[in-house]
């Protein structure tokens, strides 16, 4: 057999077992294991927080903007985010800040320290302290990916003029 997907499995190990972009999880309530979100809602890492695009109706907005005066919230307009099963402060949403967290406004960003993973693959509960949800890892999957298509591209082009050379149309016209 020509290829029994080792080159894949050892892929996945060099990623790493702790990386929080690669593997399914949900989200949880650190205090009360109510579900929050899950890992296909997660974009990233900002903030010490899990940057998610959506979340579950189990997180409630506060009406209640604040102005962050500290920290890495300094000059941000920003709600806080809580659980719907027993009040605890989660996260927060960013209504507005300087440009260095622009990409991140309106956005839910789940506090890592209340936040517990559910990893479905090793039956686990993990805190969210523990694993890493960085874009780089994406990033790294995107431009890998990215040169396989380049290669595919390639060979294509290189089977497109073989055929135009032997006399055989590839015309998509009918
Ligand atoms: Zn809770």
């Amino acid at each position: 057999m020509e290829f029994d997907g080792s080159v894949l499995y050892r892929h996945a190990e060099k990623t790493g077992a702790e990386e929080g972009l690669t593997q399914w999880m949900t989200l949880h309530c650190l205090r009360c294991s109510t579900v929050l979100g899950d890992s296909l809602s997660v974009c990233g890492e900002c903030v010490n927080s899990i940057v998610c695009l959506r979340v579950t109706g189990d997180v409630v907005v506060s009406e209640t903007m604040k102005s962050g005066s500290k920290g890495e919230m300094v000059d941000c307009i920003y709600s806080s985010l809580k659980c719907r099963g027993c009040r605890f402060a989660v996260g927060s949403v960013i209504h507005s800040s300087p440009p260095g967290l622009a990409a991140v406004r309106s956005m839910f960003l789940l506090h890592k320290t209340n936040i517990t993973c559910y990893i479905l693959k090793r039956s686990a509960m993990v805190n969210a302290s523990s694993l890493t949800f960085e874009m780089k890892h994406l990033r790294a999957s995107m431009d890998q990916m990215q040169q396989e298509v380049e290669a595919q591209m390639d060979l294509l082009s290189l089977c497109q003029s073989r055929l135009s050379n032997s006399g055989v149309s590839v015309s998509q016209s009918f």
